[in-house]
């Protein structure tokens, strides 16, 4: 229920007429109203879901602490539906009014408007701190009344049923390779979201630390929250233009969204200290994890998710010609990205206004324009692809080409104007004049999911051995060499710190154990026997190649140092 409590010099009212259909009539000497002298007015609003009991107690216990502490022994209880648009059904909330004037009559004298009529009514407030109050009584529902029954059993059963159908996908779909790898799984209480086992996060974190590398130099980095409040998200548009693909829950009953883009946070941090001219070009990165509602029809492993992590910054630039020079910053970082993971730059395409926008059109052709004169500049070669924008600036996308001929988007770079107007976003220029800056956002990986599962059907699972979740695996020929092989293992751990090693001493074939290895893709298989515990070598067998090297454990331990240390 909600509850205002007024404490007031008096009160005058009179019933005008019904508001609801099957109220009694009233007694004649309650037609003409009340005049009250000083007195506590009680507001209510008795809501849906109310129990009459436990609502009559709470405010029977609210009206008194009010009442003691405004020093007054008058009460007015006063039926006032416009508190609330979610009402009980009438006879609850007469029920829960006659019970809290029998209750409250104990110690008060007590009044009570009619209630189910319009009515006139004057008052006046006292104005003092504790004069006007409201509170909101949510009456603890009864575990009786509220309890629902579950079969814990079958909940499990349909949870658990949530299996990979793989009969549709081909042998090299990234869905069989992160089962084959142990590195994901999906499970239908989570649709579009990934969880990630150790092998796959390994993977990710790798990813994470290689943007980090790349970036710590040039970029700052900062983390925003999950949810935020939705007054945040009108001021950055996507309240209105994204809202069939938003999340939207609540908090102490204000409505908050689950955030689909870093962008917005990312502007209040900027905000957060004046900035000048000096500060600019400010490059700030965000590893930021987002949602965006998909239809379920559509989601597939990890190339279409509503959970992703995006490697985002915005760069705040003073004019156009500070813009392109950081465009072209952003290009070449792309570059050097696609350079580490051999994949094949494809074309560009720029992406111009679309029908749902944010800005004017001036801003737009600036925009576009700006974009463009990069792409030629450069000798860049680009399709357009017309109204295909975001909403709140044009974008260049970068496609690449991946082993099995396919192009993917990437990376994007997307230019704006509009949010640091909307964000009423500054900086101090030289003169000491307030100037807007104009902001870039881009990804590289785009979404880091996605980029992990485009990797894995490039490679076919075999990762660079930097990725790999296992690099080395240590296989004893029989019994008698296990002691030797995790010796080996013990040794290659120790000169090459982080190193992921493990050993396969079980006591089957060295075939059965070879092809296990080979169906996790891990880069080395170490064979140990007799023969290499006499010659102190071991025989390495590396991925893809069905030739075995002998060598030396130091010089196996200075190779794979080096290949770790490029990240090749
Ligand atoms: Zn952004």
């Amino acid at each position: 229920m909600k509850l205002l409590t007024l404490h007031v010099d008096y009160i005058n009212f009179k019933p005008l007429k019904k508001a609801l259909k099957n109220i009694a009539d009233l007694p004649e000497k309650e037609k003409s109203g009340e005049k009250i002298g000083e007195s506590l007015v009680v507001m209510t609003a008795i809501e849906r879901g109310d129990l009459i009991k436990e609502t009559v107690s709470e405010l029977v216990k609210n009206v008194k602490d009010i009442a003691s502490q405004v020093k007054t022994k008058k009460i007015v209880l006063y039926p006032y539906a416009h508190l609330s648009n979610n009402l009980s059904k009438p006879e609850d909330a007469m029920s829960v009014l006659d019970k809290s004037e029998k209750e409250l009559s104990k110690s008060f004298k007590v009044s009570k408007a009619p209630f189910g009529y319009y009515k006139e009514f004057e008052l006046k407030v006292k104005g003092h701190p504790l004069s006007e109050l409201s509170r909101e009584i949510k009456s603890s529902e009864s575990p009786k009344e509220t309890k629902e029954e579950y079969d814990v059993k079958q909940l499990l059963r349909e949870i658990s049923k949530s299996k990979l159908d793989t009969s549709k996908l081909k042998d090299n779909d990234h869905r069989i390779l992160g089962k084959q790898m142990d590195l994901f799984s999906f499970s239908d209480v989570a649709p579009g979201m990934v969880f990630w086992h150790n092998n796959g996060l390994i993977i990710y974190n790798e990813l994470v630390n290689f943007w980090r590398e790349k970036h710590k130099e040039d970029y700052q980095e900062i983390k925003t929250p999950q949810i935020m409040d939705s007054k945040l998200w009108k001021v950055s548009g996507h309240w209105d233009k994204y809202k069939e693909n938003n999340f939207v829950t609540d908090y102490e009953g204000r409505p908050f969204l689950v955030k689909p883009m870093n962008c917005p946070g990312g502007m209040l941090v900027y905000k957060n200290s004046s900035k000048s001219y000096k500060d600019l070009p400010l490059r700030v990165g965000e590893i930021g994890v987002v949602h965006r509602c998909e239809l379920s029809g559509v989601l597939a492993g990890l190339f279409r998710i509503i959970q992703f992590t995006q490697d985002d910054a915005h760069i705040f630039c003073a004019n156009e010609k500070q813009t392109k020079e950081e465009i072209l910053g952003v290009v070449n970082l792309i570059n050097s990205f696609y350079k580490k993971f051999n994949l094949n730059f494809d074309h560009i395409e720029l992406s111009t206004r679309p029908e749902k926008r944010i800005g004017s059109d001036k801003e737009w052709d600036i925009a576009e324009k700006v974009l463009e004169e990069v792409l030629k500049e450069n000798k860049m070669k680009y399709k357009i692809n017309k109204g295909d924008g975001a909403f709140y600036g044009p974008k260049i996308d970068f496609h690449v080409k991946d082993s099995l001929g396919r192009t993917w988007q990437l990376s994007t770079i997307q230019l704006d104007f509009a949010l640091p107007e909307r964000f009423e976003l500054e900086y101090t220029d030289k003169n000491n004049k307030k100037k807007r800056p104009i902001m870039l956002h881009r990804v590289i990986y785009g979404s880091l999911e996605r980029f992990i599962g485009i990797l894995l059907e490039h490679t076919n699972g075999r990762l660079p051995t930097w990725l790999s979740p296992a690099q080395v695996r240590v296989i004893s020929f029989t019994e008698r060499n296990v002691k030797y092989a995790e010796k080996i293992a013990e040794q290659l751990s120790n000169k090459i710190p982080n190193l992921r090693i493990d050993t396969d001493i079980r006591n089957t074939t060295i075939p059965s154990k070879v092809k296990d290895a080979e169906l996790m893709r891990i880069p080395y298989i170490i064979v140990i026997g007799d023969k290499e515990e006499k010659s102190k070598e071991v025989a390495v067998r590396t991925r893809g190649d069905k030739k075995i090297t002998n060598i030396k454990v130091d010089e196996f331990a200075k190779m794979l140092k080096k290949e770790l240390e490029k990240k090749l």
